[in-house]
């Protein structure tokens, strides 16, 4: 696997919206988006869940 997306846990506000993009990637955990499957998305849509991210909380990590 090349890269992986991660959620930095003290950046993530819970607003959900990168559930809304990429659902089989992403799932909410105790009020913060955690990485479900890595591999659940296309990199294209992983990185429209990360540009997404108002708080640039999703980052990719090799
Ligand atoms: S879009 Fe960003 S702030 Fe919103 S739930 Fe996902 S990681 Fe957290």
């Amino acid at each position: 696997m090349a890269k992986v997306p991660f959620v930095d846990a003290d950046l993530c506000t819970g607003c959900e919206l990168c559930i809304e993009t990429c659902s089989d990637v992403f799932e909410m955990k105790d009020d913060v988006a955690i990485v479900s499957d890595p591999e659940g998305a296309s990199e294209e849509e992983i990185q429209e869940a990360i540009d997404n991210c108002p708080v640039e909380a999703i980052i990719w990590k090799e």
